[in-house]
């Protein structure tokens, strides 16, 4: 796809997650691969208004190039790439029901969220806990790289989820799943509550490897 054609996707994508509440003021920001470095949102902008010809083009190694400065969350979408080469888009939003998962003291830290549906499990997987880190510390994006290699979704501990795809609309698909998924949980908490079995997760990986 081309670059033009990245950017209008972005823009469209950003208006979307914004108008359905999966965003909130300046929160949340996308990026996409490109053969020679990057696209990512830029800083202090709403995802519901951005403008494709100023979006931030970064150097593979993060270096700005051109458009408005990056978001500043931009690091965890650099250490999210560096570890996933198959890794095309990234998603990372402050959704309501992904934030809330991300405060809840009594989870698994290896696994976040229970096997609720087959498209949970499809589109996400296994969501680890990534530690609490203030924003801007870097040692953040040290922790994202060492979750990523072995999965595309993450959860930020205390903030919310940085989510893989091997494209955009398969990122933001997948971000939207854990979102939902997330209030699926909530709603379900204190019920008794049927959970995939570990062999019907397994017959899923099998079937639909990620
Ligand atoms: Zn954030």
């Amino acid at each position: 796809m081309s670059e033009a054609r990245l950017r209008e996707q972005i823009v469209r994508h950003g208006k979307s997650l914004f108008e359905r509440g999966y965003g909130c003021g300046a929160s949340g920001n996308i990026s996409v691969r490109l053969d020679d470095g990057l696209l990512v949102t830029p800083t202090n902008t709403c995802l519901g208004r951005l403008d494709p010809a100023r979006l931030a083009k970064l150097a593979p190694d993060g270096t700005p190039i051109s458009g408005d400065p990056p978001s500043k969350e931009g690091f965890l979408h650099l250490a999210m790439y560096q570890a996933r080469a198959d890794a095309k888009a990234i998603v990372h939003l402050h959704a309501t029901y992904s934030v809330a998962l991300s405060c809840l003291a009594d989870m698994d830290p290896a696994d976040v969220l229970p096997p609720l549906t087959a498209y949970y499990v499809m589109r996400v997987g296994r969501l680890p806990l990534v530690p609490y880190f203030r924003p801007g510390d870097k040692s953040l994006a040290e922790a994202v790289r060492g979750f990523a290699r072995e999965h595309h979704a993450v959860l930020l501990a205390n903030h919310g989820p940085v989510v893989a795809g091997k494209g955009l609309d398969a990122a933001v698909y997948a971000a939207e799943e854990l979102e939902e998924t997330a209030k699926l949980h909530l709603l379900l908490k204190g019920r008794d509550v049927r959970l995939l079995s570990a062999g019907q997760v397994a017959e899923l990986h099998e079937h639909f490897p990620s």
